[in-house]
């Protein structure tokens, strides 16, 4: 069987490594890509990815997309994702989320299309996060909050939310394996007279530089040592070809919402 897969957001940075993915795996068939209004609507979608013209035109309606795929993969912003995951809902298509940044009203709109369609989504699709998710969990679990957790990313100079997506999952693991709601003890930033650091806390810090693709660290620590796990990506390939896979294992799974974990067989 060939799987038909649809990149919404295709000119973007993930957009075009999905499709290179896309073309470069077997059993898939690219169905086609949308952009936001503007430049790239209109043209064939080979150049964007280095090759001559492959006869398909970058488009604009994801209904459209949504309806001649059977998943589309999405990595664009939260507003259009919002969209996106209303036309998962109205076509039943399998959906693969990878956009971070999203608020409860984007966070409700997959929930609701994930009551029609199967969906994965994730805030980072490397194989090496997901099991830094599992490790920080476990670690999290056997060590007492005499251990400060901090967590550390730092992401390319382009990159608008913060903290990461992969940092918060950081973040949720290690409240999960301490039982605790994360917004009950996360620290986003600190500045100024913050005062000494609350027991129990769950530390983020942000940089942002140059072209980094993506580092995330966590760090347990009391008062005699402190245990570091470390991730760090060199290639955006590892997040569309986690993307890609989702966007496999999805066909013939019933309506809901399923994370990387499922995917990969982890816990
Ligand atoms: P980018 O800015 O390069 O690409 C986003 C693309 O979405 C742009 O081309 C933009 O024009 C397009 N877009 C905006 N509105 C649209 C609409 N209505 N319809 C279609 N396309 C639209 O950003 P990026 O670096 O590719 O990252 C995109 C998102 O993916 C970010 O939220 C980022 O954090 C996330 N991300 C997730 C993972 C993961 O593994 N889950 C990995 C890398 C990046």
């Amino acid at each position: 069987m060939t799987v038909a897969i649809g990149v919404v957001g295709c000119a973007g940075r993930m957009g075009r490594m999905a499709i290179q993915e896309v073309l470069a795996t077997e059993g898939c068939v690219l169905a086609g890509g949308t952009e936001a209004p503007g430049d790239h609507v209109g043209s064939d979608l080979g150049p964007l990815v280095g090759v001559d013209a492959i006869g398909v035109t970058i488009g604009d309606d994801p209904i459209a997309l949504f309806s001649s795929s059977d998943a589309v993969i999405d990595f664009t912003v939260p507003a259009a994702t919002r969209i996106h995951a209303s036309a998962a809902e109205e076509t039943g298509t399998a959906f693969v989320v990878g956009t971070t940044g999203l608020g409860p009203e984007d966070q409700t709109a997959i929930e609701s299309a994930a009551q029609n369609a199967p969906i994965v989504q994730a805030p980072n699709f490397s194989i090496g996060v997901n099991l830094l998710f599992a490790l920080t969990k476990k670690v999290a679990a056997k060590l007492n909050p005499d251990y400060d957790i901090e967590i550390l990313e730092m992401h390319h100079r382009h990159k608008v939310d913060a903290p990461s997506g992969t940092a918060l999952g950081i973040g949720q693991a290690a409240a999960v394996g301490r039982a605790v709601p994360l917004d009950d003890v996360a620290r986003y930033a600190r500045e100024g007279q913050t005062g000494p650091r609350t027991t129990g806390e769950i530390g983020f810090a942000t940089l942002r530089g140059g072209g980094v693709i993506g580092d995330h660290t966590v760090m347990f620590s009391n008062e005699a040592e402190r245990l570091e796990l470390t991730h760090k990506a060199s290639s955006r390939g590892i997040f569309a070809g986690g993307a890609v896979r989702a966007a496999l294992w999805l066909q013939g799974k019933k309506p809901g919402l399923y994370g990387m974990a499922d995917v990969l067989g982890l816990d």
